[in-house]
């Protein structure tokens, strides 16, 4: 047994007092963004908005806020995966697009296929698709909805500037500001030495002030994220290690810059990423191949 085969042995013991279903990650009931920490390199850049994703085959739905579980459905139901969904800046929008395609043309036109068990006997074989930009109309469409999203933000971008009705308590002393977004911002740097970068660089500053406002609520450190016990020590906390600042690992971030939105994301990494970083399936270098960790069984064997 290699080190990998090890690892996913002992991966499936320590879940097999849980439901097959609902083991790690993509798997695992809803976690709300608020809370998620990505630890992976990909940008969050879609909006949480309230708005509902469709099944591409069927009538399942689910909002936007637990797409995993949309995902899952697609995956177990249709044996579709869509690769790299975190890059998808309106994923509702990409997701009716295919389903309209979908009822016009079979889906092998569009998507790759992967084989499971390849090695195996062919009845224990399976195909799965994969949605990905290799083909060139999924990645114009990723494109095009990428290009309107940064319109989007840079038009929210403009309003901020522009609005003098911005109204905010300071979160370390509740000084109260009105007026320009900035004044709030320089004060915090200047008094505080708190630093969010230039008022310029910022959109959705009222919700990138929310995330931050609840976590002190929470008594949660901003930079390192532990949670204390109560106002004052988590104060001491935040002064003594130098931790008035934001955690830039955190990923739940990234849509309030708007640099973020103008680069131009390198999608040509692995096309599987999405199905391995969720921990749905894995790639055996020995055999070349990808599998799926429900599968993993008959592999072995
Ligand atoms: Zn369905
Ligand atoms: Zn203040
Ligand atoms: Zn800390």
């Amino acid at each position: 047994m290699c080190s990998f085969e090890k690892r996913i042995k002992k991966k499936q013991s320590g879940a097999e007092n849980r439901c097959g279903l609902c083991t790690d990650s993509i798997l695992e009931p809803l976690s709300f963004p608020e809370q998620t920490v990505d630890s992976s390199n990909t940008f969050i850049l879609q909006c949480p908005r309230n708005e509902l994703l469709v099944c591409l085959f069927c009538s399942e739905s689910a909002p936007l806020l637990q797409k995993d579980v949309l995902l899952k459905h697609l995956l177990l139901e249709h044996k579709l995966v869509i690769a790299d969904v975190k890059l998808i800046a309106d994923l509702p929008k990409y997701m009716l697009y295919w389903k309209g395609r979908f009822l016009e043309q079979p889906v092998k036109d569009f998507c790759s296929v992967i084989k499971t068990n390849a090695t195996g006997p062919v009845e224990k074989q399976e195909d799965y698709f994969l949605l990905c930009d290799v083909l060139p109309e999924d990645r114009i469409l990723r494109e095009k909805l990428q290009q309107k999203r940064l319109e989007e933000v840079l038009e929210q971008q403009q309003k901020e500037r522009d609005d003098s009705n911005f109204h905010r308590l300071c979160m370390f002393c509740s000084e109260e500001f009105t007026g320009n977004r900035s004044f709030l911002l320089n004060h915090m740097a200047r008094e505080h030495s708190f630093s969010i970068g230039l008022p310029d660089n910022i959109v959705y500053c009222n919700e990138f002030l929310d995330t931050l406002q609840s976590k002190l609520d929470n008594l949660q450190c901003l930079y390192c994220e532990k949670i204390f016990r109560d106002k004052t020590t988590l104060k001491d906390h935040m002064r003594k290690k130098a931790h008035r600042r934001i955690n830039a690992n955190n990923r739940e971030y990234d849509r309030f810059y708007v640099i973020n939105y103008l680069v131009k994301k390198n999608n040509s990494a692995s096309l599987f990423s999405e199905l391995i970083s969720s921990q749905v399936a894995f790639y055996s270098f020995e055999h070349k191949e990808i599998f799926l960790f429900e599968n993993f069984e008959k592999f072995v064997l």
